[in-house]
Formats: C-alpha cells, sequence, structure tokens
C-alpha cells in the first residue's frame, strides 16, 4: 500500500513536471511563467511530502493565494499588453522567417501590399487554400544574357532555381541569391540540359546546401555527351544528391495555398532536347505562374492539364515554333516574360512569337530590354519591378 502511495506520487510529480516545461516553453511573458512555476511547486506533491517531514507544512490558504495571485497577474497582463504578448509569441515560433524580411533590396515602389517587415510566416497556412495575408511569392526573372534562369522566395520561406544561363553566368546567378540572404537552395529544376539551361547549374550545385534536383529523363539517343552535361552530372554526384526525373504528373511542393506541379514532359523520347522541358505551373492562392523551360509546340500540344496562368515564362526564348496560337489562348497570360540575350544570333524572340502575345493581349517584359524582372505576389495582386540588375558574365 505504502509502494502504491508512493508510485502515485511520483507519477503526479512527474505529470507536473512536464506541464510545467510545457508552461516554460508556450509561455511568452515572466508573469506567464509565474503563473505556472509557482502552482506546480507547490502542488507538486513529492515537495509538499518533503516540506511536512521536514515540519515547514504550507498552509491550505496559502498554497490557494500563491496559486491564484499569478494566474491574476497572468491575465492582467494579457488584456493590459495582449498586442505584445502577441508578438512575443510569433517572434518564438517563427525565427526561421528572420533571414526572410532580411532580404529584399528591390521592391516595387508601384506595390500597395503591406511592408514586408516582420510579415513572412514560414508556414503557409497547410490547412488554408487562403495564403496568409502577408506572405509573399518573389518570382526573379535573371536576365543571363541568351540563356533561362528563374529563382523563386516561395511564401513557405523555402526557395527554388529552374536553370541557370550559360556556364559564365554561374557565379554571378549564385553571388545574386547569397546577396538576398540564401544559403540553401531548397529545389533546383534544370528544365533540359542545354548548355544556356545548366551551364551555371554546377557552380550553383557546388555553392549551396541543395534539397531536391529534378531534370528530366532523356532517350539514350538524346542523352547529351557535352562538357557542361557530365561537369554538372559529376558535381551532383560529388555532393551525394541524387536526381528526380522532371516529368508530367509530378508534385513539387503542395502545402495547400502553394503548389507547384509539373504537366510536361509528357513523352518520353523526341529527338529534340528543347521538347524533354519541364513545364512548371505555380499556383499561389488565386496567382497562377507558368514556366514553359524551352519546351515548343510538340509538348505544349501534348499538355492535358488546365494551363490558364496570369504570367508565363515564355517558351524556348520566344522562338517561331513555340507559343502556339491555341495554346498562348489557352493560357490568356497577363503578363509575358521573354528572357533573352541582346542581339542574339537566333533571332529570338521571333516577330511570329511577340505577335500571338499581343494577340491575347499579354504585356511583354524582356530580360534584354529590362535585365532582370522581379514579380511579387500575395496570392491575390501582382506587383512587377523592371530594370533590377543584370547578372554579368563571370561575375562577381
Ligand atoms: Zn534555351
Amino acid at each position: 500500500m505504502k509502494i502504491l502511495k508512493s508510485a502515485v506520487l511520483w507519477f503526479t510529480s512527474i505529470i507536473c513536471g512536464i506541464l510545467t516545461l510545457t508552461g516554460l516553453c508556450s509561455m511568452p511573458s515572466s508573469a506567464g511563467l509565474l503563473s505556472f512555476i509557482i502552482p506546480a511547486i507547490l502542488l507538486n506533491p513529492v515537495i509538499r511530502k518533503l516540506a511536512a517531514k521536514k515540519k515547514f507544512y504550507i498552509k491550505k490558504s496559502t498554497t490557494i493565494a500563491a496559486v491564484i495571485a499569478p494566474l491574476i497577474i497572468t491575465i492582467v497582463f494579457a488584456c493590459i499588453f495582449p498586442a505584445q504578448t502577441d508578438k512575443e509569441n510569433t517572434l518564438t515560433t517563427k525565427t526561421s522567417s528572420a533571414i526572410k524580411s532580411a532580404t529584399s533590396s528591390s521592391e516595387t515602389s508601384s506595390s500597395s501590399a503591406p511592408a514586408q517587415s516582420s510579415s513572412q510566416t514560414t508556414d503557409t497556412a497547410t490547412e488554408s487554400s487562403a495564403p496568409a495575408s502577408n506572405a509573399k511569392l518573389k518570382v526573379h526573372y535573371l536576365d543571363v544574357g541568351q540563356g533561362d534562369s528563374e529563382f523563386l522566395e516561395l511564401p513557405n520561406g523555402q526557395t527554388m532555381l529552374i536553370d541557370a544561363g550559360v556556364q559564365e553566368r554561374g557565379a554571378g546567378i549564385v553571388s545574386y541569391i547569397k546577396g538576398l540572404g540564401y544559403n540553401k537552395i531548397d529545389y533546383i529544376i534544370c528544365t533540359h540540359p542545354h548548355a544556356d539551361h545548366i551551364g551555371g547549374m554546377t557552380e550553383v550545385v557546388n555553392s549551396f546546401a541543395i534539397g531536391k534536383i529534378y531534370m528530366p529523363r532523356t532517350s539514350s539517343s538524346d542523352t547529351p555527351t557535352t562538357k557542361v552535361y557530365k561537369n554538372l552530372l559529376s558535381a551532383i554526384k560529388n555532393k551525394g544528391l541524387k536526381i528526380n526525373t522532371a516529368k508530367s504528373g509530378v508534385t513539387v511542393v503542395d502545402t495547400g495555398s502553394l503548389s507547384i506541379k509539373m504537366i510536361a514532359p509528357n513523352g518520353t523520347n523526341y529527338g529534340d532536347l528543347n521538347q524533354y522541358s519541364a513545364v512548371l505551373m505555380l499556383q499561389y492562392g488565386n496567382i497562377k505562374f507558368l514556366f514553359m523551360g524551352d519546351a515548343g509546340n510538340v509538348s505544349e500540344n501534348e499538355i492535358t492539364a488546365n494551363v490558364k496562368a496570369d504570367v508565363i515564362k515564355v517558351g524556348h526564348h520566344g522562338s517561331k515554333t513555340s507559343t502556339g496560337a491555341s495554346f498562348i489562348k489557352k493560357v490568356s497570360p497577363k503578363y509575358a516574360i521573354i528572357e533573352v540575350g541582346k542581339g542574339n544570333s537566333y533571332g529570338h524572340p521571333t516577330a511570329q512569337c511577340l505577335k500571338r502575345l499581343q494577340s491575347v493581349g499579354a504585356k511583354v517584359y524582356r530580360t534584354d530590354e529590362y535585365g532582370t524582372i522581379i514579380f511579387t505576389s500575395d496570392g491575390n495582386v501582382i506587383t512587377v519591378n523592371k530594370n533590377a540588375s543584370s547578372i554579368k558574365e563571370n561575375a562577381p
């Protein structure tokens, strides 16, 4: 009987201890802490027993007063400083958002959205389809000359890099992303293994902590034998990373309000590397971004997913065999971004492509005219910042 009583005492004591620790971790104010610590000590059966043995008997009325007083202090404190308590709570639980607010140096002046300091929540509403009102998505269409590279700051605090231009731009891309305050890239997408898309990726892989890498699987006859491709494969291997296959149906991110899904390639053998391009549809709240890589008409015609989007990164630098009339009509974008080098030898973007974009009323932004272009969205409104810095060759 005595053993049982002692066991019950210790069990109650441990439960009290756990409750105290939970209280310590969750209460932001000192008054809150008091309300947990004092009753926990006074009500702890082991402590009470020891006190009784040593004749320091604690009166019942003292105990009740000591339990009630901190609780009253807490309630009063919470009524007087409700906002402050909230803020402290946010700071303790959302520490990883700190890196985010320190980063962006290029906020658009036309932005009507609220200032982003103390804003970005790190866990974007996994339970709701509406985004948190102040979490921002930022898409940087990097000016890498003739080639593609898009860096995404996702509203859930993660990052994504789609392509990395030619090899000579690698160092510049690395310093651009580091300049935003990041040391890790959560998702790397190599849309297809052409030098103007994967050239700079080796430098990126060697310079950051990397989460996942996606690349399409090409047929054996289409698999490149180029040096840039081999260099990238060995950089990935040396880092102990594996390549995830990029293909239609792959979900890269899905947190409720934010989803990034691949809607191409749908085939496995094209005889043209461009058609293997990973095509991504990003949806954040009510806003959709489509990233085409170098996909052309062949791939466009195979896509069965809904392609309606607010913003499109135009396929294959605006070549005449991409952005088909029926396809772009289905997309009906408000904005179209063309990543292209000034005076390139390919004649990109072509007059035909520009005309098709014009026919659906898309506002066209070209990196050869505006430099790096940054789109920001809260899931409802899009703001555009042009004339951002370009990624120089062999930078920094
Ligand atoms: Zn290309």
